[in-house]
C-alpha cells in the first residue's frame, strides 16, 4: 500500500494509465493544429479531436454536432449560463437554480443578478439537499429563460431528479442546463431521457486530464441559441475561438469511453468501499452524523460531521490521507459550506465536516487504512479539545 492515499474524488481524479496512453502520441508526434486545413498534421489532430467528440457525445445521448470543447465545466457553465441569458434576452431575465450548486453556477448567477439585472430565484434544498419539484413548477414564470440544476451534488452527492424537472421545463417552454459534472461517468446520464438542453462536464472529475471539458447544447427541439463568450477565429462553430487542446480532448475521449464500458462494475465495488468506510467510522466514532443520503447519493460520496472536532485540525493532521472538508471549491475562497448549510447542519457542525469521496483506484485496504486513522486523530484531537463534552466530564471526574 502506498501513502498518501488518496480519498477527494470529488476534487479531482488521477489520469487512468490508458487516458495517459492514448493523449501521449499528440504531444509529440501528432501535434498538429486541429484548425489547419492545407496538411496531414492539421488532419490527423481534427480526425482525433472529432473522434473524441463522438465519444463525449454518445456517452450522454447526443450528438456530436452538439458538443462544444471547453476548458472544464467552470468555463462550461459560464458559457451556459451567460450565453443563454444574453441570446434571450428579448424573451425574459428570470434564471431559477437551487441553493446547493457548484460556485460555478450560483457566483455566475449572483454576477449576471447585479450586472445585467436579471431575477434570480434560488430554491431551497431539504435535510437532504434534495428540491421539490413542486417548487421548480412555481418558480417558472413568463419572463423564466433557464432553469439551471446540477445532477449530483459534489458535497454531499445528492441526486437530483433532473428527468422530472425537464419534463417541467419542457412542458414551460423553458431550458434546462445541467452541471453534469460529479454525475457522467459515474451514473447514467442521457440528455434525451432526463430532458436536458444544456448540459456541463469536465474530463478530470472522470480519471482524464485537468483543463478540458465540454458543453453539450441541444440541436432540435429545441434548437439552443447562445451568445459566445470568447471571440477570435471562430472554432467550435463560432461557440468557444481559440485553439483546441488537441491532446488533452483525445485524454477526455478515452476518459469517458472507459467510465462508461465498466460504470456498472465500478459502481458496485466504490459503493461497496463507501460503505465499509462509513460502517468502520460509525462503529468507532461517537457522536457522527450523515450530511446527504448515501444510500440513495453518489456512490463515492460520504460526507459526515464530527461533534467537536475541528475538521480544519483533523485533515491537517491526517497527512497520509487526502480528504477535503465541507467543499474544496468553498474552501478555496475560505468561507464554510454554503452546501451544509443549505441543508440546515448546524455551524459548529458545518466546521466538523469531511467529505470523503471514493473512487476507481482505492483498494479495502486502504479504506481500512484510512478508517483507522481518522478514529485515531479524531480521539486525539477530542482528548485535546478545550471545551469539548469529554474533556468537561474527564477533568470533572478528575476534580
Ligand atoms: C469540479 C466541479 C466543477 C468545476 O469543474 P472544472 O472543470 O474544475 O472547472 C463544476 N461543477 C461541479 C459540480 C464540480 O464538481
Amino acid at each position: 500500500m502506498k501513502l498518501p492515499i488518496y480519498l477527494d474524488h470529488h476534487s479531482t481524479t488521477p489520469v487512468d494509465s490508458r487516458v495517459l496512453d492514448a493523449m501521449f502520441p499528440y504531444f509529440r508526434d501528432e501535434f498538429g493544429n486541429a484548425a489547419s486545413r492545407t496538411h496531414v498534421f492539421g488532419w490527423k489532430a481534427e480526425a482525433a479531436v472529432e473522434a473524441a467528440r463522438e465519444r463525449v457525445a454518445v456517452a450522454i445521448h447526443g450528438s456530436p454536432v452538439e458538443i462544444v470543447f471547453t476548458s472544464g465545466a467552470t468555463e462550461s457553465n459560464n458559457l451556459a449560463i451567460k450565453g443563454v441569458v444574453d441570446a434571450n434576452a428579448a424573451k425574459g431575465n428570470h434564471v431559477v437554480t437551487a441553493a446547493t450548486e457548484h460556485p460555478s453556477v450560483l457566483d455566475v448567477c449572483r454576477r449576471l443578478e447585479r450586472e445585467r439585472k436579471i431575477e434570480l430565484t434560488v430554491l431551497p434544498v431539504d435535510s437532504m439537499g434534495r428540491i421539490e419539484l413542486a417548487a421548480v413548477r412555481a418558480a417558472i414564470g413568463p419572463r423564466t429563460v433557464l432553469v439551471t440544476l446540477m445532477l449530483a451534488n459534489n458535497e454531499i452527492g445528492t441526486i437530483h431528479p433532473i428527468a422530472e424537472v425537464g419534463r417541467i421545463t419542457k412542458a414551460a417552454g423553458v431550458l434546462l442546463h445541467c452541471d453534469a459534472t460529479q454525475a457522467v461517468g459515474k451514473i447514467p446520464v442521457d440528455v434525451q431521457a432526463m430532458g436536458i438542453d444544456l448540459l456541463s462536464l469536465t474530463a478530470h472529475k472522470l480519471y482524464g486530464p485537468k483543463g478540458i471539458g465540454a458543453l453539450w447544447l441541444r440541436r432540435k427541439n429545441p434548437r439552443v441559441r447562445i451568445a459566445p463568450q470568447i471571440d477570435g477565429g471562430g472554432h467550435e462553430r463560432g461557440l468557444r475561438s481559440g485553439t483546441l487542446n488537441v491532446p488533452g480532448i483525445v485524454g477526455f475521449g478515452r476518459a469517458v469511453e472507459i467510465a462508461i464500458e465498466g460504470m456498472d462494475e465500478e459502481r458496485r465495488r466504490v459503493r461497496g468501499l463507501r460503505d465499509r468506510l462509513h460502517r468502520a467510522l460509525a462503529s468507532a466514532i461517537e457522536g457522527m452524523t450523515l450530511n446527504g443520503s448515501p444510500d440513495d447519493g453518489l456512490d463515492g460520496n460520504l460526507n459526515v460531521s464530527v461533534a467537536g472536532v475541528q475538521a480544519e485540525s483533523l485533515v491537517i493532521r491526517l497527512k497520509d490521507v487526502a480528504v477535503s472538508t465541507g467543499s474544496a471549491c468553498a474552501s478555496a475562497s475560505g468561507g464554510p459550506s454554503h452546501v451544509l448549510r443549505a441543508i440546515g447542519v448546524a455551524d459548529d457542525l458545518v466546521h466538523a465536516s469531511i467529505r470523503f469521496g471514493i473512487g476507481r483506484f482505492n483498494t479495502e485496504e486502504e479504506i481500512d487504512y484510512a478508517a483507522k486513522r481518522v478514529v485515531e486523530e479524531v480521539q486525539l484531537l477530542r482528548e485535546t479539545a478545550p471545551c469539548s463534552d469529554e474533556a468537561d466530564a474527564r477533568s470533572s471526574r478528575r476534580s
